[in-house]
Order: C-alpha cells, then sequence, then structure tokens
C-alpha cells in the first residue's frame, strides 16, 4: 500500500496514491455496514449513516503543514477529476478511482467580499458571500451530486451493472443537480425526480425537464414527497438520491475545504452563516471542518450559524430549549420565500445534533447557534444583497437576515468575518422578487412589500407614438423622453 502523501512527492496533476477504506457507520447504534451495496438507513435501527474512511488516521502521518501545501498546490492542476470537489480527495471519497470522478465545474465557487457600500451599511461588518449559485446547475446540490455519481459509477463497474434508476425528492435543487448528472454520466443510470406540486419555482421545474429526467409531482410539500422516496428505496431497487445518501455529504463537505483553502487555513474570527432545511448542508460543513482540526491542517473550525424562516424551525426550535432538556419535534411548515429550505422533518437532524456536539467541544460554547428569522427579513436580506452587487437567492437572503439578527443579538462582533452560503442562484428564485415587487403575495407569506424597494420597467414611448414617426423622429422623440426623464445636461 502507498505510503502517506508528502507535497513533495505529490505534483498538482498526480492523482492521489492514498485510498482509504469506507463504511457506512449508524449514528443510531454504531453497526457498520460495506460500501458495496447502496445503503441509505440502517437495517437495524432505521437511523441514518456517515461514511467513515477507517484508513484516516493514516493521513496524520502527514503534518497540517504539509497537506495545506498539497492543496495549495492542487488548485493549480490540470486534471479535471481533481478540478472540483475532488481537490480534496484524500478527505472526500478515497476509494474512486479517477476514471470513475465526473466533473462539470462543480465546486471551487467564488468567495466575494461585501460591496464597500453594503459594509457601511451593516455598521462595519466584515461579511463576504459564498457564490455557490456559479455551479453547473446553479445550487450547491452540484457537490454532493457530484461525489454520489462518482460513487455510483465505480460500484456499476465493479458489480457490472447494466442499469440504474435514481429518485429523489426535491425541493426543486436537488432534482435539477440529478438530473443533470444522470444525463451527462448515462451508461444506464436514469434518473426520476418526485417534486411537490406547484413548490418548485418554474426555473427549477424546467431544468429536471430539459436533462430529458422524468419528473413526477405529488401534490403536498416536500416532507410527503420525501417520504414515497423512502418507501421505493426501503422495498424496490432504486438508488436514493436525496442527502439521505451519505455521498452526497461528503462531496458537500469541499464547501468547508474551500472556505479554509480561501481564509489561507487560518479561520480564528470566522463564522460561517448556512441556511437549515434538510440539514444535509450544514451537516456536510460541520463534518468538512473537523476533518481539517483532525488532520491539524486548521487548528480550530470557524463559528457555525444555523438560520431558519419561522416558517420551518425544528432545527431553532430544538436549540432554543435549554441544554440537557431538548426535545425535537418536527413542525408543519407554512408558506416561504426560502422554498429550498421548506422543511419540517430534517432528514438529516441526528447529524447535525452530532456534529454540532463535537464543534461545541472543541470550540466551546456559541461554537454552533441556530438563529431564526421572519420572511419579511428573508426577502429583504435578499434584496440588500442584491442591491449591492451581490447574487444571492433567497436562502442566500435567509443568511444575511440571520447576520443581521445575530448582531442584533449580540452573537456576533464587527470585526468577525461573516462568510454567507448563497445556495443558489438568484435567477431560480427570482419570481419571489417579482411577488415583492409587485405587492403580489398571498397573505400565508406574511410579507408587506416597501414600497421604495420596488422596481419595475418604465416606457418611455408608446407603440401608437411610434406608429405615428418616421424612424428618425421615432430615435430623437424617444431619446428626448429619456433625456426628460434622468434630467440629463446637454454637452
Ligand atoms: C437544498 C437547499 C437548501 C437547504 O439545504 P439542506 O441541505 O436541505 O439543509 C438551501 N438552499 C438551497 C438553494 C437549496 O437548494
Ligand atoms: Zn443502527
Amino acid at each position: 500500500m502507498s505510503s502517506a502523501p508528502s507535497s513533495a512527492a505529490l505534483g498538482a496533476n498526480d492523482f492521489p496514491a492514498y485510498r482509504g477504506r469506507m463504511e457506512y457507520v449508524c449514528l443510531g447504534c454504531g453497526q457498520r455496514f460495506g460500501v458495496d451495496r447502496l445503503l441509505y438507513t440502517c437495517p437495524s435501527c432505521g437511523d441514518v449513516f456517515l461514511l467513515q474512511d477507517t484508513e484516516f488516521g493514516r493521513l496524520k502521518e502527514t503534518p497540517g503543514a504539509a497537506w495545506r501545501e498539497i492543496f495549495d498546490a492542487r488548485a493549480a492542476t490540470k486534471r479535471d477529476a481533481l478540478r472540483g470537489i475532488f481537490r480534496f480527495y484524500e478527505l472526500t471519497a478515497p476509494v474512486v478511482e479517477p476514471g470513475d470522478i465526473v466533473w462539470l465545474g462543480e465546486g471551487n465557487t467564488p468567495i466575494v467580499e461585501s460591496s464597500p457600500a453594503l459594509r457601511a451599511q451593516l455598521g462595519g461588518q466584515r461579511m463576504a458571500f459564498k457564490n455557490d449559485g456559479q455551479n453547473p446547475s446553479a445550487s450547491f446540490k452540484d457537490r454532493g451530486m457530484a461525489c454520489a455519481f462518482s460513487f455510483l459509477r465505480s460500484l456499476m463497474r465493479e458489480k457490472q451493472m447494466k442499469s440504474l434508476l435514481a429518485v429523489c425528492a426535491s425541493t426543486g435543487d436537488t432534482s435539477a443537480a440529478a438530473a443533470l448528472y444522470a444525463s451527462y454520466v448515462g451508461g444506464g443510470i436514469s434518473s426520476v425526480v418526485i417534486l411537490p406540486q406547484g413548490k418548485v419555482t418554474p426555473q427549477q421545474l424546467a431544468q429536471p425537464l430539459g436533462s430529458g429526467a422524468t419528473v413526477l409531482e405529488v401534490p403536498g410539500v416536500f416532507d410527503d414527497c420525501m417520504k414515497v422516496v423512502e418507501y421505493l428505496a426501503d422495498n424496490y431497487d432504486v438508488a436514493l438520491l436525496n442527502s439521505k445518501n451519505a455521498w452526497r455529504i461528503l462531496g458537500q463537505e469541499s464547501y468547508a475545504f474551500e472556505v479554509a483553502q480561501w481564509a489561507d487555513w487560518d479561520l480564528s474570527g470566522l463564522c460561517v452563516f448556512v441556511p437549515i432545511g434538510n440539514a444535509g448542508n450544514i451537516t456536510a460543513i460541520m463534518s468538512g471542518f473537523l476533518k481539517l482540526c483532525e488532520l491539524g491542517i486548521i487548528a480550530r473550525p470557524p463559528r457555525i450559524f444555523g438560520v431558519q424562516s419561522h416558517h420551518a424551525d425544528p432545527v431553532y426550535r430544538y436549540y432554543a430549549q435549554e441544554p440537557g432538556a431538548r426535545t425535537f419535534a418536527p413542525v408543519t411548515v407554512q408558506a416561504s420565500v426560502a422554498q429550498a429550505a421548506m422543511i419540517g422533518s430534517p432528514v438529516s437532524f441526528p447529524r447535525v445534533r452530532h456534529f454540532a456536539e463535537k464543534i461545541e467541544k472543541l470550540a466551546g460554547p456559541g461554537s454552533f447557534q441556530v438563529v431564526q428569522v421572519s420572511e419579511q427579513e428573508i426577502i429583504e436580506g435578499m434584496l440588500l444583497a442584491n442591491r449591492h452587487g451581490h447574487i444571492s437567492c433567497t436562502q442566500g437572503g435567509e443568511c444575511m437576515a440571520g447576520l443581521i439578527k445575530a448582531r442584533e443579538l449580540g452573537l456576533i462582533d464587527k470585526d468577525e468575518t461573516a462568510v454567507l452560503d448563497a445556495t443558489a442562484h438568484m435567477l431560480k428564485f427570482i419570481g419571489f422578487q417579482d411577488m415583492y415587487f409587485s405587492d403580489a403575495f398571498p397573505p400565508e407569506f406574511g410579507i408587506t412589500p416597501n414600497k421604495e424597494l420596488a422596481n419595475a420597467p418604465e416606457a418611455v414611448i408608446s407603440a401608437e407614438e411610434k406608429a405615428a414617426l418616421s424612424p428618425a423622429d421615432f430615435t430623437v422623440k424617444t431619446a428626448e423622453n429619456i433625456v426628460k426623464r434622468l434630467g440629463l445636461a446637454r454637452k
């Protein structure tokens, strides 16, 4: 077997020699299972899994500083297999062979510092958005999907499987990502997505349709779809692509690795804000930072702030109770502009509890917190960010609102740097901006638009006027109308 990696021995373009040995570990009863098959929940107790590399200890033979050099060098790689989430191959899924790795441009998304005006408006708060909407299907879900599909490819090759049906329930973005990767990979993998009717945006619906996936609609909300998909995965021969699938969590850890690398591996004074829906993303981000700590690549994890809407806040409610006397209860969700996080019974809640405890043990009280924000604050958080040159979706707006709330509650100092997860591209959720600008929110959202923020196109000349004018006169008349509207001074 290969020896521990060292920066000197490993060029940026060499595929890592290290291979781990991965097992599913049940978070409930601790039983372990081999990864030669697809498992989502424990056959003994029904709890969720994490994936663990039982060889991980060997990675500690390489000092943290050497790992930092390896990952910094690899950032310049010319190998597609190492360009995305597998830049951090040894920490991710080191059982997948290079030929099985799928890379569609995911990962390595920009972290853009707050515009100066926004920073001033937030009382000097240091802040940056990580634009995960710049992934190929325009959300962070691509990170997990790249890992899940790379593993599916290796499994199908090893087991000589000819075909595989991949299913997922979705609030919109999981299905867009699953359909994208399935249509690219082909090779007998086909994708079926199950969506809550009318609860995904037109843009999100267009994505799996365009990728050629089978799209099935169910009346209700995400939680209803998830139960159907779980029934299918428990009883029929299908591959589940929801974040119950622990391979997706591994891929999503790359977000944490990238934030750490952006901070030049020094996370003191850093606070990471993440919207919580099904809780897979915040699970992965905490797990990722903890791995970096374990290998001495970073000295301490950043502080983690989960953010939830008052219309879908089961994780907030759990942590609002006194430590030691907390009980978890699902909630019935209400309409939310943070629709991708509108989940009342998060599948990954046990994982959150598991990792939050570890973060708190390492970094002390206050290192993991959940804040609650209103629908009004979420949409206005998004508008505030985007009016300052950012490209935040409503869930990114939820992070923005969460940061403002954390400031109000005295949980964060302006000299700490907040990294906000813009989990998708703004254009996926642009209908909510339209509803705000045109004052068209149904009452159940509880949002009253501030008229001063409304923005709408203005006509400068009518079609009838145009018809009555020669082309040359039309140009002049239109231009003169614009001069009046803007009050332009002649040169
Ligand atoms: C899925 C999703 C979320 C919620 O992430 P979880 O892992 O379910 O907590 C937030 N924002 C966007 C844009 C998403 O697609
Ligand atoms: Zn179990």
